[in-house]
């Protein structure tokens, strides 16, 4: 299996090249120069498979030998025993015909950890065997910090810089990753918001001059292919479990930097039956004004009671217009740049065809919180924020009820308490392994948005 660019500049990978890496050279994504995809028997022969087994078959043409089939399977089961929960990503009823799928289960409660317990042993494999030493740079606008810090800190080859947006990730969020205690754990919050923390992280992976010469930058934000990848898994998992693939199922995904909506993109593209997928976004709704009025217009930055998603400009979004426009990466290097001064449109025809499949909405806070209390109304059960915002979204976007939605549930309510309080709701408790997360000692960086003061603290830590 080959990976390119998005951007047509860079030689292609292999998938550890594309591991052990962020952005390409170019600037570009990297994506499989093809899909794997997968007959309607061969799906249909998965069902009743346990998360781990299923998941092995998924990713495995995506691996391609790379990794031993034998040590694949044991570190997708490692990866998966660190969830609370025996089915991992439980389905959970909230209507005749309408679920939600929850995907918080892991140790830091957000789908993050899907991803993330598997990159960093994924990570750790290939470091140990080749004696090879990264750092790991992210950007987080609250919950991929804390999965990628929990994913990694236990390899000795890696060391860990997560940048966070000064004051603007919740208490838990923050605590869940100023907490963890480690010589290789380095946090900053950086004094902007979180596309100021993208944008750093970009800059570095695109000059790294400043590095000690035997060490590279790994990415851990959904730049890294292998982040996609193994979100894939859950549509999969989640269609047999409600009787695909022989019926199509829907799912709406509340939606940041596009990452785990392009896996279920991805999933359907593979031959999973997708009806709709939905885009649930808050008011940064770049994407939302994209797919309703085919304009694509940088905005500013507003802060939501969904923190998760307070993303101006979706970085894989680019992975999907690569399909959308054909592969043309000519055009997509337009597009994309092209918005840094002016708005951009698509051509009717791909509109078309981006309309076709996705559909979308944008929920401002007070339409949150009410969904939060109508839910909690109806059937006891308390939803995040992001959740809220995926269930609104799929209840006005559905097109057809016969078909069953899934809202993907990203992350635990109690890592957003303004939210939950505002809706009128008690406060939940935190689960019992994070019961004194607001009694532990923190340690973390505050530095300016500044790409110097970022990889020059950077370099005396290395
Ligand atoms: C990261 C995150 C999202 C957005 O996911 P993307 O892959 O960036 O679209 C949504 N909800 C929660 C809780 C998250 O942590």
């Amino acid at each position: 299996m080959k990976y390119i660019s998005t951007r047509g500049k860079a030689p292609a990978c292999n998938f550890e090249q594309v591991l052990l890496t962020g952005l390409a050279p170019d600037g570009g994504l990297y994506v499989p120069e093809s899909l794997p995809r997968f007959s309607e028997s061969e799906i249909a022969s998965w069902a009743g498979l346990p998360y781990d087994q299923l998941a092995f078959r998924v990713i495995k043409p995506f691996i391609d030998g790379e990794i031993p089939d034998d040590v694949l399977q044991r570190i997708l089961s490692e990866s998966y025993q660190t969830f609370t929960h025996k089915a991992v990503a439980p389905l959970r009823q909230l209507d005749a015909n309408e679920w939600v799928l929850e995907l918080y289960c892991g140790p830091t409660l957000a789908f993050k950890d899907f991803a993330l317990q598997l990159l960093g042993r994924l990570l750790d494999y290939v470091l140990t065997r080749d004696n090879k030493k990264v750092a790991v740079l992210g950007a987080t606008s609250g919950d991929t910090g804390s999965a990628a810090l929990e994913g990694c800190r236990h390899c000795e080859n890696i060391d860990l810089f997560i940048l966070h947006p000064y004051q603007r990730v919740s208490e838990v969020q923050r605590r869940q990753m100023t907490t963890i205690a480690g010589d290789n754990v380095h946090n900053i919050a950086v004094r902007g918001n979180f596309d100021d923390c993208q944008r750093i992280v970009k800059a570095a992976f695109g000059d790294q001059s400043f590095l000690p010469s035997d060490r590279q930058l790994v990415a851990v934000n959904s730049i890294n292919w292998a982040r996609i990848m193994a979100q894939i898994v859950y549509y999969f998992y989640a269609s047999l479990n409600l009787g695909g693939p022989l019926r199509p199922v829907s799912f709406s995904v509340p939606t940041g930097n596009f990452g785990d909506i392009y896996a279920g993109y991805l999933a359907r593209s593979m031959g999973l039956p997708v009806n709709q997928l939905i885009i649930a976004t808050n008011r940064n709704d770049i994407l939302h004004r994209l797919i309703s009025d085919n304009e694509y217009s940088l905005g500013s930055l507003e802060h939501t009671l969904s923190p998760s998603m307070d993303i101006m400009v979706s970085s894989n979004f680019e992975r999907y217009l690569f399909d959308l426009f054909d592969r043309d990466a000519e055009a997509v290097t337009e597009f994309v740049t092209g918005l840094g001064h002016t708005p951009q449109k698509l051509k009717p025809d791909q509109w078309l065809r981006a309309r076709e499949l996705f559909s979308s909405l944008g929920v401002d806070d007070d339409t949150t919180c009410k969904v939060i209390g109508q839910v909690y109304a109806d059937t006891e059960f308390l939803i995040d924020p992001h959740t809220a915002i995926g269930v609104h979204a799929a209840r006005v976007c559905n097109k057809d009820s016969s078909v069953p939605m899934v809202t993907l549930a990203t992350a635990h309510p109690v890592k957003f308490a303004d939210a939950v309080e505002k809706a009128g709701l008690q406060y939940p408790d935190l689960p019992e392994h994070l019961q004194d997360l607001l009694e532990r000692d923190e340690r973390y960086d505050v530095l300016d948005n500044d790409i110097t003061a970022v990889t020059d603290f950077m370099q005396s830590r290395l």
